[in-house]
């Protein structure tokens, strides 16, 4: 039997979300320009698990970035709520933890 999340769960890990993407975009803002274009060009469509080329596959309409070394995926930001459309529910608790 799966143990069911405590309704303010979702709630502080929604409030971690947006406090580690504000202090992502207080670092990127301390970085030099020449530096953040480093770090793209060194990891840009690379696998963040084992560091592999990623290859983009299409799913339903919607891009997937795969690495077919580990097996890892990448979603742009969007991809689940057009994977659900109007689903509720656990996938909404899912989709709020990406939103920032
Ligand atoms: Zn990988």
């Amino acid at each position: 039997m799966t143990k069911q999340p405590h309704p303010e769960e979702g709630y502080f890990s929604k409030l971690d979300s947006e406090k580690r993407h504000k202090m992502a975009m207080e670092r990127r803002a301390k970085l030099a320009k020449e530096e953040l274009e480093k770090l793209k060009e060194l990891h840009y469509m690379r696998c963040g698990t084992c560091g592999w080329e990623l290859e983009t596959i299409i799913y339903r309409g919607i891009p997937i970035h795969k690495c077919f070394q580990c097996g890892s995926a990448l979603l742009e930001s969007d991809a689940i709520e057009k994977f659900c459309g109007k689903d509720t529910t656990v996938v909404e608790s899912v989709i709020d933890l990406f939103r920032f």
